[in-house]
């Protein structure tokens, strides 16, 4: 069978789905094939269902100070029912997605994508798809350090397939996922301890909130490991048995894994198509999302350029507004994405952090930084701790960073995100009144 389309996606995650349901509402002819679940890592075994474990740490992390608002904090968690009504949750969403892509037209290969040309797919080995416009949005996989027993090691995926609370845990990484998951699983009274290669936590983001995390992190009970590697994984009993570089050994129920993540691309024969790809294995794309191949196109975490969801969303949103409905200019602004690390507490993040904006301009740059306790926390001996800081440059005191690390911090960038995109400057903020009590309004009375 041969079937011919306006366009062809790979990959049913946020990235796929977003370009090719715009391109199906400009009447186009598509067809997205995915293998799995619809919905990619965001929805299956990222975002979504981290969010919801997230929101359970949060509320476990508010029985802190249930005390001190006359409340008793004798209440247990039931990580299976948890995992149940998340699962559900997780389905309906998948289900919601065959709906909708029905509704709106697009077709649903469900099968493996391999390439047999430059402009033809072949989808579970038999039936052949041809088109001129080809999207390569199949995502990212965990890597693994290459050590002794590396098979023996879990990735983000399977924490979410874990049938009960593991007891002890080891996490490997320094980045989103590790962090994130060291603090969920902290939350739910997990022996919990993070191995980190160099001697700073977080390094991508700004020093003066992650030194301070770290150490809320620390008190409340991760242990961190610095400077250290796993060097093998060996299976004693039914425990875990690490060595890590120093020559030390722990027992864990289960090591996880987030080091960094993969282009998802192995078995899609993209050697006939002649789409270029970076040493470590991401496709190389322009700002147009254009591969080195005319015609096709890859955006996403395949392309390794910022792997968030709303990123991909937007990057294919706007390669159909160009390609199918003439908006010539149309194309993702990769400057100044807002970000949370869903820590607890959580982190925010927009624009350079202070060394960034040091590098690039000098001595230009001025900081204001403040940390208090939120008032959430005064009737209690439980504190938690947050900091803001607003990098500014020039006479003018363009904004080019601000960062948040405290409760609440999460629901609170993406306004201050718009401020920055648009070229706010240190006064505008000076010139906003203030909305009182609140954690926000210390972003806006800085001085
Ligand atoms: P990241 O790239 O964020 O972090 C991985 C970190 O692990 C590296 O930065 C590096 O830090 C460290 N590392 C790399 N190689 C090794 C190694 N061999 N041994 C030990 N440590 C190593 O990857 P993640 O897996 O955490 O997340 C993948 C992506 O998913 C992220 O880029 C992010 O965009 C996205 N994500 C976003 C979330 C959010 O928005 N809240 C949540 C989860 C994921 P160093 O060099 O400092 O050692």
């Amino acid at each position: 069978m041969h079937s011919a389309f306006n366009y062809l996606v790979i990959g049913g995650g946020s990235g796929g789905l977003a370009s090719a349901r715009r391109a199906a509402k400009y009447g186009m002819k598509v067809a997205l094939i995915e293998n799995s679940r619809l919905g990619g890592t965001c929805v299956n075994l990222g975002c979504v269902p981290k969010k919801v474990m997230w929101n359970a740490a949060h509320l476990i992390e508010d029985r802190k100070v249930y005390d001190s608002y006359g409340f008793s904090s004798g209440l247990s968690t039931d990580w299976a029912t948890l995992k149940a009504n998340r699962d559900a949750y997780i389905e309906r969403i998948n289900n919601t997605y065959i709906t909708n892509l029905k509704k709106e037209g697009v077709e649903v290969l469900k099968g493996f994508a391999k390439f047999s040309g430059k402009s033809s797919i072949v989808v579970n080995d038999s039936s052949e798809y041809t088109s001129s416009n080809i999207l390569i949005a199949s995502g990212s996989e965990a890597t693994y350090p290459d050590i002794p027993g590396k098979e023996l090691l879990s990735s983000s995926d399977d924490f979410f397939y874990l049938q009960e609370k593991p007891k002890k845990v080891l996490i490997l990484g320094n980045g989103y996922i590790a962090c994130e998951l060291a603090c969920m699983l902290n939350s739910f009274g997990v022996d919990t301890t993070l191995a980190i290669r160099v001697n700073q936590f977080l390094r991508a983001f700004d020093a003066d909130l992650t030194k301070i995390l770290k150490e809320y992190m620390e008190q409340e009970g991760v242990k961190f490991k610095m400077q250290t590697l796993i060097s093998e994984a060996k299976k004693i009993g039914d425990k875990l048995e690490a060595t890590f570089n120093n020559g030390e050994k722990d027992q864990y129920d289960k090591i996880f894994c987030a080091i960094g993540r993969k282009a998802k691309i192995g078995g899609m024969n993209l050697e006939l198509t002649g789409v270029k790809q970076k040493d470590d294995g991401f496709i190389i794309t322009n700002e147009w999302e254009e591969t080195s191949t005319k015609g096709i196109y890859a955006l996403g975490d395949v392309t390794g350029k910022i792997q968030l969801t709303p990123v991909a969303i937007a990057a294919g949103r706007r390669l159909s507004d160009r390609l199918f409905a003439g908006k010539t200019d149309s194309k993702l602004d990769y400057s100044n994405v807002p970000t949370v690390m869903f820590s607890h507490p959580p982190l925010g993040t927009v624009g350079l952090t202070e060394l960034q904006a040091r590098a690039k301009y000098g001595d230009d740059v001025k900081v204001y930084y403040k940390k208090f306790t939120n008032m959430f926390f005064s009737l209690s001996p439980h504190k938690e701790p947050t900091v803001m800081k607003v990098v500014c440059v020039g006479n003018e005191e363009r904004i080019v960073g601000m960062h948040g690390l405290g409760r609440g911090v999460d629901e609170m960038i993406q306004g201050f995100s718009v401020a920055v995109k648009m070229g706010a400057r240190k006064k505008d903020l000076d010139n906003t009144v203030a909305i009182h009590p609140t954690a926000s309004e210390e972003f806006v009375t800085m001085t």
